[in-house]
């Protein structure tokens, strides 16, 4: 236990979602249990088994999204839940239990998307509306009071939901800026490293061969010196866009290092991989143009081994790109024999 511990709290730092929805219904469970007792105590079976229901139907939630990572349908099923328990304590209760329609909007927000929890708030207002004015005096004491609370209950999740978009449009910039290359829009080393060992692992557990092509503009340092650096930057610009257009939709660009790219190929056989390779080869002699005329690229590849460490995979892909370098450039090296240099002109 002591040796798990860390690891769970680290789930629950690095898991926002995962946190949010465990200690939320971890609230719901202390609130609603003694309620549950309470009920089936005193003979009302009825009430109680809905109660025990909710408790168990929680905690089943709970342990599913803790199981299989997947935040959405626990937080989508809990939504629905709570929303559904809290129109009937108002209904049950009247005035009293409408103080649980405020914290409910803010529950929603952090267990669905801000459209569904919208739709979610105002779908409660309107059937406790409606129930009000079919029964009139049960829920409201006054069309006034009716009024009030539902301007003030559209006015609370309207700014819920204007800042639970910020907030997630901010985020959803910030996973962007994380992993991409700012300049080329290519994913960046941090990303390449994991996508790299989800590989390895995908091709344990399911086979499949990803292959791996690493490519190198030839002489790029020239164009820097000669143009300066801003045209070289649109050189790279220019590249990472061939490559994207020129390659699968699956494949997976990443920004190796300042003029290095590195192209992720899953389930790729050797035939695929040379085809690939030449395809991207030829695409650059045709588009890739420099302030001084035609660039050229240097690649070497590999496909992934049985057993291979992903470190070991890139390693080979690397000893190939030198190779390929140290054979004259503008050429592909997929294995360790010599290479044939590209018939492209460039
Ligand atoms: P080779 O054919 O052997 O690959 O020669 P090279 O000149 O392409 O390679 P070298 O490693 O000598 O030079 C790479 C240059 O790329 C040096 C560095 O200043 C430049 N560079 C790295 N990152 C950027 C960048 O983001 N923008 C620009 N404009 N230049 C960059
Ligand atoms: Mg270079
Ligand atoms: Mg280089």
């Amino acid at each position: 236990m002591a040796k798990r511990l860390p690891a769970f709290l680290r789930r629950l730092h690095s898991d926002f979602q995962l946190s949010i929805i465990t200690l939320m219904s971890l609230f719901g469970i202390l609130a609603i249990t003694p309620y549950a007792i309470y009920r089936l105590l005193e003979g009302n079976y009825l009430v109680g088994l809905a109660d025990a229901t909710i408790v168990t139907s929680t905690i089943i939630a709970v342990l599913y999204a803790w199981r299989t990572g997947d935040t959405v349908k626990p937080g989508i099923y809990l939504a629905s839940i709570f929303s559904t328990a809290a129109v009937l304590i108002t209904i049950n209760l009247g005035v009293n239990g409408l103080f649980w329609i405020y914290p409910l909007i803010l529950f929603n927000f952090f267990m669905i998307s801000p459209g569904k929890a919208l739709s979610a708030t105002v779908l409660v207002l309107s059937l406790l509306v409606a129930y009000a004015l079919s029964y009139p005096g049960r829920v409201f004491e006054s069309h006034y009071q009716m009024v009030s609370f539902l301007v003030t209950g559209m006015m609370a999740s309207m700014l819920t939901f204007i800042f639970a978009y910020r907030t997630r449009s901010q985020r959803d910039q910030l996973q962007v800026l994380a992993s991409h290359d700012a300049l080329t829009g290519a994913l960046n080393r941090r990303a390449m490293n994991e996508e790299l060992k989800i590989a390895t692992a995908v091709f344990r557990r399911h086979g499949g061969h990803s292959a791996l092509l690493l490519m190198d503009l030839d002489h790029f340092k020239q164009i820097n010196d000669r143009f300066g650096h801003q045209a070289g930057d649109q050189v790279l610009i220019q590249f990472a866009e061939i490559i994207r257009s020129s390659s699968r939709q699956e494949d997976r660009l990443f920004r190796f290092g300042g003029e290095e790219f590195l192209l992720l190929l899953p389930n790729t056989t050797e035939a695929g991989l040379l085809a690939a390779a030449e395809h991207l080869q030829q695409q650059i002699a045709v588009r890739l143009r420099g302030p001084g005329g035609a660039v050229t690229a240097s690649m070497g590849g590999a496909r992934l081994r049985a057993g291979e460490h992903w470190e070991s995979w890139l390693q080979r892909a690397d000893q190939r790109l030198y190779l390929a370098k140290s054979q004259g450039r503008n050429r592909i090296v997929l294995n360790n024999e010599p290479s044939i240099p590209s018939t492209h002109q460039a």
